[in-house]
């Protein structure tokens, strides 16, 4: 059996859990926590971090800390899993689906820039949907699959409109993205001639002396990162919000650990939530987080030999990295033609787990989820299409070179092998 995506552990995991053990800090105070926060704000570049029992968790603190109200609505990715939709009604507002865009297949920005240009009426300093006249509060662009998104025009016109920009990164820690120094002298207007504009003027910016690599989850105002089991690195699980924003990383902390104001009391002012690490899931992080660099690289040579391999076959388009983005490739996926393959994304799917390959096609768009029915969007025909086409393959970094061949082997054979009778 070949697993899509499992946990790898070589690092210093057992030592620092045992080490819990050991002095009996097991719950959800101790060293590691505050090592494990430490360290990931250390490698994102942020301020302040506060470890969240999960990534969800994280979201939903975010969406309050950023001040989302009920009725609110929240500009979201389509092509998502489920998790941020579902913190944005955790808080009572309503998620706006945008469209990804086919080259990368994350948040269109222009479509997200539009909608917030054209969609939207600006009335004494707050942005309201033109449509349904609720107050726009934010946007949650979902860096998917480990590459970012194209965040620059997102973040000239949320400025512009006052939009808190609160980036999911679950799933792509450790990926970097181009971006411009948004310094003094881009904040108050130069910015302006991009918004709303062509993607090239974007490009052009980019190109100047300005340009810079940033890591993702210090692009916006908040983020948040996710330690499941089947992320890059696991605590087994966990989450962790992230922010340059001191009076917000406060509040957070205060949420999630429900909101107390007196701690010999028990007082407190309003309601929260138990939303902390245990000191237990903080050890396996840091051992985790040991590894980041390394597990990047694996995952990097495990797409580069996907790419070599699979890049020609007919019906097949595999995954890209824009030259403005640095992806860590989590997980590696594939788009599957079926006029020129000979056979759609899901019988390849069975195909493969008929011999022992596990493979999965994207998440169903937010748009059509039954759950948010109750969500507004535009047509969504780009993640539609890369929905019915997807499938991920195999990426552990634990994934040996021989069962990677295997793999590659079944998906350069099995094209054009639909007609054959199956059993
Ligand atoms: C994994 C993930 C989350 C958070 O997941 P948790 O299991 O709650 O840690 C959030 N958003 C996206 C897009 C994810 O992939």
């Amino acid at each position: 059996m070949i697993p899509l995506c499992v946990p790898e552990v070589r690092g210093n995991e057992w030592k620092y859990i045992k080490e819990c053990l050991d002095t009996n800090w097991v719950s959800s105070v101790g060293s590691f926590v505050d090592r494990f926060e430490q360290m990931v704000a250390n490698y994102v570049g942020a301020n302040y971090t506060v470890a969240t029992v999960n990534g969800t968790a994280a979201l939903h603190i975010a969406l309050l800390v950023g001040g989302v109200e009920p009725n609110d609505e929240v500009l979201v990715s389509s092509l998502s899993f489920i998790a941020p939709a579902n913190a944005i009604r955790y808080v009572g507002a309503w998620p706006v689906f945008v469209d990804a865009e086919p080259k990368y297949w994350q948040m269109d920005p222009e479509e997200a820039v539009d909608f917030l240009e054209r969609g939207c009426r600006w009335s004494h300093g707050k942005l309201y949907n033109k449509g349904t006249g609720r107050r726009v509060k934010a946007i949650v662009p979902v860096h998917i699959l480990g590459h970012p998104c194209d965040m620059d025009p997102i973040l000239v016109v949320a400025r512009k409109y006052d939009v808190v920009v609160i980036e999911d990164a679950t799933e792509s820690l450790g990926a970097k993205y181009l971006t411009k120094d948004r310094g003094p002298q881009t904040a108050d207007g130069e910015d302006q001639s991009t918004v709303g504009g062509r993607r090239s003027s974007v490009v052009g910016h980019r190109s100047s002396v300005l340009s810079r690599w940033s890591a993702v989850g210090s692009l916006g105002d908040i983020a948040c990162f996710s330690f499941n089991g089947n992320k890059i690195v696991t605590a087994g699980g966990g989450g962790m919000i992230v922010t340059n924003n001191e009076e917000w990383a406060i509040r957070a902390r205060y949420l999630t650990t429900q909101a107390k104001d007196d701690p010999v009391e028990y007082i407190h002012k309003e309601i929260g939530y138990n939303y902390r690490l245990t000191n237990l899931q903080a050890a396996m992080g840091c051992g985790q987080m040991e590894k980041l660099d390394e597990y990047i690289a694996c995952k990097r040579g495990i797409a580069q030999t996907y790419a070599a391999a699979l890049g020609k076959v007919p019906g097949i388009t595999c995954m890209a990295e824009a030259s403005w983005a640095s992806s860590t490739f989590w997980m590696y996926t594939i788009l599957v033609d079926e006029a020129q393959y000979g056979m759609n994304s899901r019988s390849l799917l069975s195909r493969l787990g008929e011999d022992r390959i596990e493979a999965r096609p994207l998440w169903q768009p937010l748009h059509l989820s039954p759950a948010h029915a109750g969500g507004r969007s535009a047509a969504c025909p780009v993640a539609e299409k890369i929905w019915r086409d997807s499938l991920s393959l195999p990426s552990s970094v634990s994934l040996l070179a021989e069962e990677q061949e295997c793999v590659i082997e079944r998906l350069v054979g099995f094209r054009g092998d639909s007609g054959k009778a199956r059993g």
